[in-house]
């Protein structure tokens, strides 16, 4: 079987791994857009946080977060250990204590359901700032032990390394979808350099993130795929041990902080529905990440700027990723529209698309995820 896996993301980078690990021929080609939404990704695994109602995007998620550690362990015994994954906890924030008492039960209430949510337990103010320094004071909250963060660069960089050991070819360019007789036969690339050179499979799998519509419309299939930009700062303090810092949860806005090591805190991010390709980092998006950013933690605000990262986060119609084969053309797997939860649920979106396009049973039942 000769599996080309478009989109080299976390949820491509996933797939053309988890295809290789099962034996099959794997070609990964990726375009190195401007706007991936891995490489801009802020890295948080904590979905049991979400307000998401729906049973189907939380059995997928909660799975997803919950092979993580396995996924990492994985990767290290094959010699790739620099992903930036650490389980450091998060801090769902709460501005009063009967609003962190209601997050401490609806936390409670999830873990029956996904134990991974590990410890959870209420912190007084100034218990969360010894957790996280740069913290306000007076912001009581409930501590998650299962929560964890990545580096949605160095995974997916990891992930195709260790891809590429198992025999996978990697190949830049756009990718066109070439059809015959009713099928998918491969691709063909575009560009000059490349001169429209086809690529033959059995199978493609589109894991082409936000410009998944544009990649199928060819082939006359609409798929429900919207870019939404994110903007998101990245902030130096400069000597500080940063490693173990939890992730930040400050609830209603939507915004959130997070440390990896060597001081690097990441806050964030914009939202922007309806921006389309716009790759761009404004003055509204950077004063709006600032003024949350600082109002939760004004200890940021004599740290060394670094960057404003912008990344298209591929939405579907609703909450539920678009996840499995392409009805009425054959040969084409679809897996595409994690939204803003892509870094937790890409390595399962890829390696369930794999198991999918190699006609094995998935192991979580994809029918909710239809994708078109
Ligand atoms: C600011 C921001 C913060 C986020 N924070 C989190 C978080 O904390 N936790 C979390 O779980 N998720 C988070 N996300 C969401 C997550 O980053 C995305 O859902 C996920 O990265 C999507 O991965 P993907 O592989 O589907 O798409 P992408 O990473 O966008 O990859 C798609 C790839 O397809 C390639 N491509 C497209 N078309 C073609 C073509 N025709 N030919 C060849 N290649 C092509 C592109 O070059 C690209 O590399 C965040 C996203 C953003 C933007």
């Amino acid at each position: 079987m000769r599996l080309i896996v478009v989109g080299a993301g976390i949820v491509g980078a996933s797939c053309a791994h988890a295809a290789a690990s099962l034996g099959a021929e794997v070609v990964l080609v990726d375009a190195a857009k401007q706007g991936r939404a891995t490489a801009a990704g802020a890295g948080i695994i904590c979905p049991w946080s979400a307000r998401v109602t729906d049973p189907a995007w939380r059995a997928l998620a909660y799975a997803a977060a919950r092979q993580y550690p396995a996924l990492v362990a994985g990767l290290a015994d094959a010699g790739e250990t620099d992903v930036g994954y650490r389980q450091v906890g998060a801090l769902a924030l709460a501005e009063r204590e009967e609003e962190r008492d209601e997050i401490r039960r609806a936390l409670l209430a999830r873990r029956a359901e996904a134990p991974e949510i590990g410890d959870v337990a209420d912190l007084s103010g100034a218990d969360a700032r010894r957790l996280f320094p740069p913290l306000r004071a007076d912001a009581p909250a409930v501590y998650i032990g299962g929560a964890a963060r990545v580096d949605g660069r160095r995974l997916a960089a990891a992930l195709v390394r260790a891809a590429v050991r198992q025999g996978a070819v990697v190949r830049d360019g756009e990718a066109h979808l070439a059809i015959g007789r009713g099928r998918v036969t491969g691709v063909r690339l575009g560009g000059e350099r490349a001169g429209g050179e086809l690529i033959e499979g059995d199978a493609v799998v589109a894991a082409t993130g936000a410009w998944t519509g544009s990649f199928l419309a060819p082939a006359g299939l609409a798929v429900p795929v919207e870019a939404q930009r994110g903007q998101i700062m990245h902030i130096s303090l400069d000597g500080v041990d940063t490693g173990r810092w939890p992730v930040l949860l400050p609830g209603a806005s939507g915004h959130y902080m997070l440390a990896f090591d060597g001081g690097r805190i990441v806050a964030g991010a914009t939202r922007e529905t309806g921006s389309g390709f716009d790759y761009r980092v404004t003055p509204a998006g950077l004063a709006e990440i600032l003024g949350q950013a600082l109002t939760v933690a004004p200890g940021l605000a004599d740290g060394t700027y670094l960057e404003t990262r912008v990344g298209f986060r591929p939405m579907g119609a609703g909450i539920r990723p678009l996840l499995g084969p392409a009805p009425g053309l054959d040969g084409l797997v679809i897996a595409t529209g994690l939204g803003a939860s892509g870094l937790t649920m890409g390595p399962l979106a890829g390696s369930l698309a794999a198991q999918a396009t190699l006609g094995l049973p998935p192991a979580i039942d994809l029918k909710p995820f239809a994708p078109l």
